[in-house]
């Protein structure tokens, strides 16, 4: 047993039911949030316009004050302005066009507390007071509360509140490695990856198989009035849906990750530029966005730290499909669309992705090593 210990985030997350007079004073509060958050994104979409530098924006932005007499809103508006200031960053690193504006309307809204209080039937937010909350379940030992973010799906009406905990846990004692329980990983747009052993992970593409669903949903409420009652409905039934297809790729990710760290004693990966892809071929976006696959690399590496063992990421720029993983001959850029590759050093022909990935394992345990 090991005596480390280390701090991990957990977050709790709990359906709250404020009343009408409390949905009113928290619809005030998004709004107070989504203002200030629109308030400086302006800033700094137009300090870039003007070329100016992120250092200016960031004086701008940190000496622009937002308005607000309850001292408790200062947190949540902290933590909005930090979170302008990276979205800044990336707008003078060019990896954003600009920073887009919160609308009203739109589906999620959020407000930060740092304190909370909270009973088994209830949550106690300064200024508001209390809000039934349900499915109680205790903290666990040695958790310390960081900050409470209370949440709202405009279209369904639904509150929430996650409540972000800091937990002291014994680090898990370190693993031995053996090759052959060493796997690599590659990327592919349909199933998310393929192991080195050329099996594809089968990812179903939930978004995908409830696309046309939703496109429904979507349709039917453009017939009513925006904002009427039977456009909500239909609004309410696209939020719906879209929430199950996230709650589906979440169990099938985390089912997957256990599985993948039982099975292993490490795991190879290539640390991908997905948003580069993106923006390089908007074509590929709705497949990339439905894997998520970097979401699932992070679930991945966590399941891994908590049992003892590693996720390797193998540089990009390695060319992991560029080799013969059979006897290491450089094959030269194979074009995208090829399914197989021959090697004309040992005549092996296998396929593109089972190449690469066979390639990402023996990099990730040469790095072990
Ligand atoms: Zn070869």
């Amino acid at each position: 047993m090991s005596s480390k210990f280390e701090t991990v985030f957990r977050t709790y997350s709990y359906r709250l039911y404020p009343t009408k007079m409390q949905q009113l004073e928290l619809k005030a509060l998004f709004d107070l949030q989504d203002h200030a958050f629109n308030d400086w994104a302006d800033l700094a979409n137009r300090g870039v316009a003007q070329g100016k530098s992120y250092e200016t924006i960031q004086n701008e932005i940190e000496s622009h004050e937002i308005i607000t007499e309850r001292r408790e809103d200062r947190y949540a508006l902290s933590v909005t302005r930090s979170h302008v200031l990276t979205l800044a960053r990336h707008l003078c690193d060019h990896q954003i066009k600009r920073i887009r504006f919160r609308l009203p309307d739109r589906q999620q809204r959020s407000f930060t507390y740092k304190t909370v209080g909270i009973s088994e039937h209830y949550l106690v937010i300064p200024s508001i007071g209390t809000i039934a909350m349900r499915d109680y379940r205790p903290f666990p030992d040695h958790a310390e509360l960081r900050y409470a973010k209370i949440l709202v799906d405009c279209y369904g009406a639904e509150y929430r509140v996650d409540l972000v905990l800091a937990v002291l846990l014994p680090i898990a004692e370190e693993q031995p490695v053996h090759y052959e329980k060493v796997v690599g990983l590659d990327y592919t747009q349909n199933g998310l990856y393929v192991t080195n052993t050329g099996e594809n992970a089968g990812y179903p593409g939930y978004r995908r198989i409830a696309q046309e669903q939703l496109r429904r949903y979507h349709r039917a409420a453009e017939r009513f009035h925006t904002g009427s009652n039977r456009w909500r409905k239909h609004k309410q039934r696209a939020a719906k849906l879209e929430r199950h297809i996230v709650h589906q790729r979440r169990n099938w990710q985390y089912q997957q990750a256990h599985k993948l760290c039982k099975e292993h004693d490490a795991i190879c990966v290539e640390t991908l530029d997905f948003a580069g892809m993106k923006q390089a071929n908007p074509s590929l976006s709705p497949k990339l966005n439905d894997n998520a696959c970097a979401a699932f690399f992070r679930k991945l590496e966590q399941i891994l730290h908590q049992n003892g063992k590693k996720l390797i990421r193998v540089d990009a720029q390695f060319p992991s499909s560029q080799i013969c993983s059979c006897c290491g001959a450089y094959l030269g850029k194979q074009p995208l669309g090829k399914e197989y590759i021959t090697c004309p050093h040992c005549g092996v022909t296998i396929r593109r992705d089972h190449n690469a990935a066979r390639n990402i394992r023996d990099k990730g345990f040469r790095r072990l090593e």
